[in-house]
């Protein structure tokens, strides 16, 4: 499932494909793509309208127009890539929908599992409010020590669903909060306000760290980007913990092992984050 590192990846690679391009036409393939409006009044909204800017919130990409944002929520397994031509209907069944560029080419969403969606916002107060939902970004100056450690503290809950909870901090999912947690030693069933200060700000770090680390590798791998010439991203390489159980840990050299958190795998040296008292 891409999470921020990799959301971002997407967002910055379609950069130099969408932006002055218009949007021409909307194809729609799979019935529920659109979320919370309907296929006449999308299309009214954005043909002939501008592309003036990719950018990312969470783990949605925000496509910005002259007039409103289109968003793109790529849940598990969606894609969303440039095309010169949109393929024939026989080729097309895992597209859940698609942009007719003015350049010709086209703005593909291409989604397997089907859970990904297509949002609108017709100006800024409602893309606002739609933000207000979710944490800060944790690459922006909101997040901050201070901040984190005051939340934490906040919490009765443990520190990996939190950490997962988009409403607490926007971006992270399975893969970067077992890094960040590994990195900052600590056991992700851990509760929230027990964690010693120092050790939040080692979190904090880490979580920048994994993060940007990823960004500048284009994200981990099991995204395909076809538009990058089928390049994968390179941080699948650099995994500190995640997927590794049965290897040492780079650290102390213990086994790393699989556990259940939160209904997800989760992925820890249980010498390096030791189990709560
Ligand atoms: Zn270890």
């Amino acid at each position: 499932m891409p999470e921020l590192p990799e959301v971002e990846t997407v967002a910055r690679s379609l950069r130099p494909h969408l932006i002055d391009r218009k949007i021409h036409a909307f194809e729609r393939y799979w019935p529920k793509a659109l979320h919370d409006v309907s296929l006449p009044a999308f299309r009214k909204a954005v043909t002939n309208q501008r592309i003036v800017d990719v950018r990312r919130r969470a783990k949605f990409v925000i496509v910005v127009l002259e007039r409103g944002f289109v968003l793109v929520h790529l849940r598990m397994t969606g894609k969303l890539y440039p095309l010169p031509e949109i393929p024939p209907k026989r080729e097309r069944n895992l597209i859940s929908c698609a942009f007719v560029l003015s350049d010709g080419s086209n703005l593909i969403f291409e989604d397997q599992r089907r859970f990904g969606r297509v949002y609108w916002f017709a100006n800024q107060e409602e893309l606002e409010l739609w933000s207000q939902r979710f944490g800060p970004e944790p690459l922006e100056a909101e997040f901050t020590p201070h901040w984190l450690t005051h939340s934490l503290a906040g919490s009765k809950r443990q520190v990996k669903p939190l950490l997962l909870d988009q409403e607490f901090i926007a971006g992270l999912g399975n893969i970067y909060v077992d890094e960040s947690l590994w990195l900052a030693k600590i056991h992700p069933l851990t509760p929230a306000a027990q964690i010693p200060k120092a050790k939040v700000k080692r979190l904090h770090g880490a979580i920048q760290e994994v993060l940007e680390k990823s960004i500048r590798m284009n994200g981990t791998s099991f995204m395909n980007f076809k538009f990058l010439g089928g390049y994968e991203g390179g941080y699948t390489d650099e995994l500190l913990v995640f997927g590794r159980q049965g290897q040492p840990c780079l650290r102390c050299k213990r086994e790393i092992v699989k556990l259940k958190v939160a209904q997800r795998g989760t992925h820890i040296c249980e010498r390096c984050q030791a189990a709560p008292a």
